[in-house]
């Protein structure tokens, strides 16, 4: 389906024309009429389906109707990194209009704080704001939410996951009872259902498959025990088809390491990225790595969500995440709209029923494939080997059988989008 036949604004169908957008995606076709309709949405979809235009063109298609403009819309998001790439894609959409958004977040010094009161109280259109950094706001001054119409949750699991209950309904209480609710997560777990009932008004659901990984990305791991797992990863890395790479480790600690050892071979196209770093830091090293000028960024999971790089062609994870909704998340990463990608996942002896739990929860069996003749084999994948797995277990019996199974599903009908073009 065209953007033009889901009925939207001719300077909404510019903006999306400069940005090569043709064909919506399926929760974009879904969601623009119900949220047009001006009807409640939840929504379980994951980043690179599409997910913001879903939300934000129908919002900016009814505030373009308007002849006044105020505080108009919310958007609540976990994390900083998310909140501007939101904001990014509302500039690119509102390119041929005159709707105003800003995007509100911690950190920053005396003077962002000052714009980002200045936005609230005299009313851009559209707000997109983590928690925390929105409460602090509103508890320092007066703002007018009585004209709010719409209020998005986005990544609404994510933030749960990180504690902002709490925080969410309280920025709830001071915006009108009267509004749209959208809200959007990549999980349905029964505290998003709960929530739901709790903020939302008999909303439409709309399901875009549910924690999958998009089809287009190549997933793969080895056995590999932890003191092989860094000649393993320089191996992977030496490979040049591998232009731009994500290295997923579960702590700062091994973030730490590896990117020191890794530095001492790839200089600087590699870089680390987490937690600790302050907000001009971070952006610097998202503007390089985006911009091709650092090959490899490592980083905890805080890197996980919402981080919208195109053209990433490896993730890889060091260690097999915690919870099976972080490998998702984790290797979304890849393989965005409109590029095709590769997921390698390192298992070790320890980590092999957490990397089944992963397969149970995408449905599908990934290859373990043998690690190559100079590094040492790895253990043998027996996840329901109820005794504990050790280093000398050191057989090179890789689930064949396993990998046969493996399926590629192939090409899904609405998964090629166009490239953006930048030079429009
Ligand atoms: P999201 O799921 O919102 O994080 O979007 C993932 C990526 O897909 C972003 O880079 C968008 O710019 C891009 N995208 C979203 N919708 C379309 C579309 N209909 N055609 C082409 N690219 C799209």
């Amino acid at each position: 389906m065209t953007f033009r036949e889901l009925k939207l604004n001719d300077r909404l169908l510019e903006g999306l024309d400069a940005m090569g957008f043709e064909k919506a995606t399926p929760i974009q076709e879904k969601a623009i009429p119900a949220i047009m309709d001006n009807k409640d949405v939840i929504a379980c979809a994951q980043t690179g389906t599409g997910k913001t235009a879903a939300f934000i063109l129908p919002v900016l298609n009814n505030l373009l109707n308007k002849k006044e403009r105020h505080l108009n819309t919310l958007v609540i998001a976990p994390t900083r990194e998310l909140a501007q790439q939101i904001d990014q894609q509302i500039e690119g959409f509102s390119y041929f209009t005159d709707a105003s958004s800003i995007a509100i977040y911690g950190g920053g010094d005396g003077k962002t704080w000052d714009k980002q009161k200045k936005a609230l109280l005299h009313g851009a259109d559209i707000i997109i704001a983590t928690p925390g950094r929105l409460i602090a706001q509103l508890i320092s001054h007066d703002i007018d939410f009585s004209r709010l119409e719409h209020l998005i949750l986005d990544e609404a699991d994510r933030m749960l996951d990180m504690g902002f209950y709490d925080d969410i309904i309280r920025i709830i209480k001071q915006i009108p009872k009267q509004r749209q609710t959208l809200l959007f997560s990549a999980t349905m777990p029964p505290k998003i259902k709960k929530l739901a009932q709790t903020i939302l008004n008999d909303p439409i659901e709309i399901t875009i498959a549910i924690s999958k990984p998009a089809e287009k990305i190549d997933q793969k791991a080895y056995m590999v025990y932890d003191d092989h797992k860094l000649p393993m990863l320089r191996k992977i890395l030496n490979d040049s088809q591998y232009k731009s790479i994500i290295i997923f480790a579960s702590t700062k600690d091994k973030v730490n390491r590896i990117y020191q050892t890794l530095r001492r071979k790839f200089n600087d196209e590699v870089m680390s990225f987490h937690s600790d770093l302050d907000q001009p830091e971070r952006e610097k090293i998202m503007r390089q790595f985006k911009n091709n000028d650092i090959r490899i960024l490592v980083g905890t999971d805080i890197l996980s969500r919402g981080i919208d790089v195109e053209g990433i062609d490896l993730v890889l994870n060091y260690d097999v995440p915690g919870d099976p909704e972080d490998y998702v998340h984790r290797i979304g990463r890849t393989a965005r709209a409109s590029s095709s990608g590769t997921a390698i996942t390192f298992i070790n002896d320890i980590d092999q029923r957490k990397f089944a739990g992963i397969e149970r929860l995408i449905e599908n069996v990934i290859p373990k494939l043998q690690t190559p003749n100079d590094i040492p084999d790895g253990p043998e994948y027996t996840p329901n080997n109820k005794t504990k797995h050790s280093h000398k277990n050191k057989s090179r019996n890789i689930n064949k059988n396993k990998q046969g199974n493996y399926k590629r599903k192939g090409k899904p009908k609405n998964k090629r989008y166009p490239k953006k073009d930048s030079s429009k």
